[in-house]
This record gives C-alpha cells, sequence and structure tokens, in this order.
C-alpha cells in the first residue's frame, strides 16, 4: 500500500480514512491517480453531486449514503458507485442490524484488494453480464435458515461469493481456530479467491498451463476427491516443506490460489515498507540489512530482490506484532519450493502487465446491487 498524506495539511492518513483527523476536511480517494483528495462536504454540488474543489469527481454513492466507502467517481461515468463498490452483485440484508458495519468491513477489504490489482496492472472490471466469463462480481450472501445447505466462501468463474458470518470478528476465530489454521482474514479470502479467476484467465487461457504443471502439478485431479482426503486427513505441519499453507497442499488449484493470495500480502507488505522508506540495520554485521525501495515505476520488480527483502521484515512484522501482544502478522514459513511457486505467480503477473492492453469495453450498464430478503444458498 502507498502511504498517503491529507492534501490539506499534510498529516499521513490511511487508505480507508474518509476524514483527516488533524484538519477536519472529507477524504476520498481517486481510484485513476491512486491518491486521497480532501474535499469539503458542505461544498458538493446539490445537483451534480461533485466535488468543488475536484469539479471532474463525485462521491461513490455507497459513500453518500452510507458511509462504507470512501472513493470517488468520475463525474461523466454512469455508474453511481465506484470502481470497487460496482463490483458487489449482491450486498448483506441491511434490515439485520450488525450487516451494516460487516458490509463495511467487506467492502474495505475488496477496496484493498482491488488498490493492489489496479497497481499489478491485472484486469479488474466488473461483469457486464452474470454469465459472462471475463469480469468480476462478489456477492456477500448469509447463511439460510438452520437445516439448509450453508454459503460457501468460494469462486466460480469471476463470481466471488463471501459469507458475510466471515466478517463477524468472533465467527471468523472461531472457524480459524476449528480449522486449526493460522491465519484467517477477510483480505486473505479475497485474494485467495482471486486467484482462481486470474487462474482462469491467465493460466488456462493464457497459455501457461504447461508450465503451471510443472511448478504446481497436474491441475486435472480430482478436485472434490482431492478436498474430501484434506479435510479427512489430521492436521500436520507437513506443508512446510512445499507449499505456502496447508490448505495449499490439497490440490493444484489451491495451491496457486494461496500462493497468489501470499504474493499479493508480500507485494502490499513491500510496498508499505518502501513507501514508508522503512530500513534495517541491524548491530550484528551477519544479520540482514535492507533498505526497502517503493515497486520501480514502468518496469517489473525483480522477484529475488522482493524476497530477499521480505524475509527480514517478517521477522519484524512479527516481533511488533507480539510486542502488542498480537498474533504473528505472517504467521507463516517459505520453504524454496514455495518460493518457486510465488516465482511462477510473480512472472504470471508481470507477463500479464506487459501484455498490450485489451481494447476497451463498452461501458457496462449500471445496475444497482441486489439486496436479498431470503438470501440463497451458494454451492
Ligand atoms: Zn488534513
Ligand atoms: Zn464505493
Ligand atoms: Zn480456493
Amino acid at each position: 500500500m502507498k502511504v498517503f498524506w491529507c492534501d490539506n495539511c499534510g498529516q499521513l492518513v490511511f487508505f480507508e480514512n474518509s476524514q483527516c483527523v488533524s484538519c477536519g476536511m472529507s477524504l476520498a480517494f481517486t481510484p485513476d491517480a491512486l491518491e486521497m483528495r480532501s474535499f469539503d462536504f458542505a461544498a458538493i454540488d446539490p445537483d451534480q453531486g461533485t466535488l468543488a474543489n475536484h469539479p471532474g469527481w463525485r462521491l461513490c454513492a455507497n459513500y453518500r449514503q452510507h458511509d462504507i466507502c470512501n472513493w470517488m467517481v468520475a463525474a461523466d461515468d454512469d455508474n453511481p458507485l465506484c470502481r470497487s463498490c460496482r463490483l458487489t452483485r449482491v450486498i448483506p440484508n441491511l434490515e439485520v442490524p450488525e450487516n451494516v458495519t460487516r458490509w463495511f468491513r467487506l467492502e474495505g477489504a475488496k477496496r484493498r484488494l482491488l488498490f493492489t490489482l489496479l497497481m499489478l496492472k491485472l484486469p479488474a472490471d466488473m461483469k457486464r453480464e452474470p454469465t459472462d466469463a471475463e469480469g468480476l462480481a462478489f456477492e456477500f450472501l448469509a447463511d439460510p435458515a438452520p437445516g439448509a445447505p450453508c454459503v460457501m466462501t468460494g469462486h466460480d468463474q469471476g463470481t466471488i461469493t463471501i459469507n458475510v458470518a466471515e466478517a463477524d470478528d468472533a465467527e471468523r476465530e472461531r472457524r480459524r481456530t476449528l480449522l486449526k489454521e493460522p491465519y484467517r482474514t477477510l483480505l486473505g479470502h479475497m485474494r485467495h479467491e482471486v486467484g482462481h479467476y486470474y487462474w482462469d484467465r491467465l493460466i488456462r487461457d493464457g497459455g501457461r498451463l504447461e508450465e503451471f504443471r510443472k511448478v504446481f502439478g497436474d491441475d486435472r485431479a480430482d478436485y472434490a476427491a482431492a478436498l474430501q482426503q484434506h479435510y479427512a486427513a489430521p492436521v500436520s505441519l507437513a506443508w512446510q516443506s512445499g507449499y505456502v499453507s496447508d490448505y495449499a497442499s490439497a490440490h493444484p488449484w489451491e495451491d496457486w490460489a494461496e500462493s497468489w493470495a501470499h504474493y499479493l500480502h508480500i507485494w502490499d507488505v513491500l510496498e508499505t515498507a518502501g513507501y514508508a522508506g522503512l530500513r534495517l540495520r541491524p548491530k550484528v554485521k551477519e544479520a540482514p540489512s535492507v533498505k526497502i525501495q517503493p515497486p520501480p515505476e514502468g518496469e517489473p520488480p525483480s522477484f529475488d530482490q522482493m524476497i530477499a527483502d521480505f524475509f527480514p521484515l517478517t521477522y519484524v512484522i512479527n516481533n511488533l506484532n507480539r510486542g502488542l501482544g498480537q498474533p504473528d502478522g505472517y504467521p507463516f514459513i517459505l520453504s524454496p519450493s514455495a518460493v518457486e511457486k510465488l516465482r511462477f505467480v510473480h512472472e504470471t503477473i508481470q507477463n500479464s502487465a506487459a501484455a498490450p492492453a485489451e481494447p476497451a469495453a463498452e461501458p457496462a450498464p449500471a445496475k444497482p446491487p441486489v439486496m436479498p430478503a431470503g438470501e440463497p444458498a451458494k454451492k
């Protein structure tokens, strides 16, 4: 993540801020310049909704109406929602009071996901029609009445379903403990699920299946049987020798999605450290000393440099967290073969970024997201 400042007073602000805590100005993020801009909420044009000091922009409808977003939309865009919010096809049922906070958390995680996808120049547009193979759509669904099948967090041809219960901290922690996972977050779910979408586009449809199978194994292995076998087996640490996580060892598709998610974790952490000018200068000469740079403009970063910077940084992240009584931020061990899988993800993304851009599609018609009354189950 980049480091942001309030352009009115110079205060450091977070990507998630909608107000500067120093000068009180309202803030919004512009997805074209990838910067935060300050504005006066009272000076919004009452007819056009445009910002007085940024007349080419208005606020995302979810910012003005629900205060769950902090992004801008170009004034000439027909869609009332920002680039991130428009990806959500089904929002949680807002008649359930707790769902407003859950929706806020889900959209916040999605904006962070989208920021990284935009930085990596990955295609991240909304589906024009639900049946389109290309494009992304998110459905935030709640479990139906007891006895009916539960909503599974998952991916199907660009449609990503997240169970809204995952936005409830206590419930997500209960599931994490039950499944003996070291890490479970909304952002992690989204980075993982979007990895399946990019597998379809960049590996299956991108002519990289042969190379993929050399690194991750044969994806034609029976997926349902592999998952059943994975959940039936006792949890062990065997994954540490070849995978980024235990779940990655279930099937080559999950290995890819987990590796993809870790690559995005690593990218975001290094980007934050680079933009913040973080430098490690340990007293012991043999200990790694690094000065982390922001990703270079216009050229791919060196993967070996990324990993060389990331390893000592994980020590700092985890130790800072321990100092605050928090669990490790990055509770994983990256073996050499897991690193080679990350290298493959890196090369796939960099090849995609270097490929000529596809011609721009006609703008998709603006369709409001659905708020289900009785929420259906997703298989
Ligand atoms: Zn300010
Ligand atoms: Zn929005
Ligand atoms: Zn998966």
